[in-house]
């Protein structure tokens, strides 16, 4: 670590005399035992902007000693608490408007990745990350808009058509674009959302597609032949919708290490045995479709912001819980549910190598 800092992401605050408790939510605070006013004065000093070295002899010079200060200074990075400005550097070649856009979300990926100096090298990932969003929706736009505001580097939108009126959302495709063609009313929410700053971001192969149909009953059903591409091509992706009252995450699909969308088919024939002819149905014959689909325009952005947060989770290294699993958000009753989905055995998508 070149220049410890105190994440600035965590409000401190006295618990008691001497008990220095690190961020507000209880169950993750930190608290710090014994500090007098010699060791508080040094805390204030571990802001990013000495080195270690010039902070042990502040610490010195304050009556902390330099050896507790180095003691002090390596259990706070165990706890979670230091931040290394130096690595910051990660972001130098990133516009000053970039980076100060993204200061709430590098500081949400600094309590989430604890390790000092992880965050800005997660977010400068973020910046050359590239995904494909398939679907201009109300959910699929949304998704899009979401992932650019956050840093992802590049990301295209793939539809076709023209806008229609209940296509629009805040959070994606505004209704005075109703009428343009699809994708280009999706660049320019992406743009408006602030894609195209990152310019470490280059076009190509997307790490990860997201497949989010406009209607609904097409994501229920995965199109196995838009499956077996993605899943050829070795490109993780993931399923969400909104069909009927409830909205759907997933399931992630890691190729050849986590449930498909095939497997989802299965799982769900499991469980009502005509599944397979009513997919078949809703596949292949218009008619079988709701006249008037429905989509919560709320229900929508809650699928999108859950969607987006998976789709970052994994960029930055995670596993969301979409994986080997769908999310359900009911309209009905406002609440959200994990649906257990492992590889199911009948499927073989086990055999594409990941
Ligand atoms: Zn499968």
């Amino acid at each position: 670590m070149t220049r410890p800092m105190l994440k600035t992401a965590l409000p401190r605050t006295w618990r008691e005399r001497e008990v220095l408790q690190f961020g507000a939510v209880a169950e993750r605070a930190v608290l710090l035992d014994g500090v007098r006013p010699a060791v508080s004065a040094f805390l204030d000093l571990v802001d990013g902007s000495r080195e270690t070295e010039q902070l042990l002899a502040e610490g010195e010079r304050l009556g902390v000693g330099s050896g507790p200060a180095r003691e002090l200074l390596g259990s706070l990075a165990r706890a979670g608490l230091l931040d290394d400005a130096g690595a910051q550097q990660a972001l130098g070649p990133l516009p000053a408007p970039y980076r100060r856009r993204l200061a709430p979300d590098l500081a949400s990926l600094s309590l989430v990745h604890p390790e000092p100096g992880a965050a800005p090298a997660l977010l400068a990932a973020r910046g050359s990350a590239a995904v494909q969003v398939r679907g201009a929706g109300r959910v699929g736009a949304a998704v899009a808009a979401l992932l650019a505001a956050a840093g992802v580097g590049v990301v295209e939108v793939v539809d076709r058509g023209r806008v229609a009126a209940g296509d629009c959302t805040p959070a994606g495709v505004p209704p005075q674009d109703v009428g343009r063609l699809r994708t280009t009313a999706a660049r320019e929410a992406l743009r408006r959302a602030g894609a195209g700053t990152a310019p470490a971001a280059r076009a190509g192969t997307p790490q990860l597609v997201v497949v989010a149909p406009r209607d609904g009953t097409a994501g229920l059903a995965a199109d196995p032949a838009q499956g077996r591409q993605l899943m050829r091509a070795g490109v993780p992706h993931l399923y969400t919708c909104v069909v009927e009252h409830l909205g759907l995450v997933g399931p992630l699909v890691l190729p050849g290490a986590a449930a498909c969308g095939g497997c989802a088919t299965l799982h769900r024939g499991d469980r009502d045995p005509a599944w397979v002819r009513l997919v078949a149905q809703l596949c292949s014959d218009g008619a079988a479709r709701a006249r008037t689909p429905a989509c919560d325009t709320a229900l929508a952005g809650a699928v999108a912001g859950l969607a987006a947060l998976h789709v970052l989770m994994l960029l930055d290294g995670g596993r969301p819980p979409s994986v080997d699993g769908v999310m359900e958000l009911s309209a009905a009753d406002g609440m959200v549910r994990r649906l257990r989905m492992p590889l199911h055995p009948d499927c073989g998508c086990a055999w594409y190598g990941g």
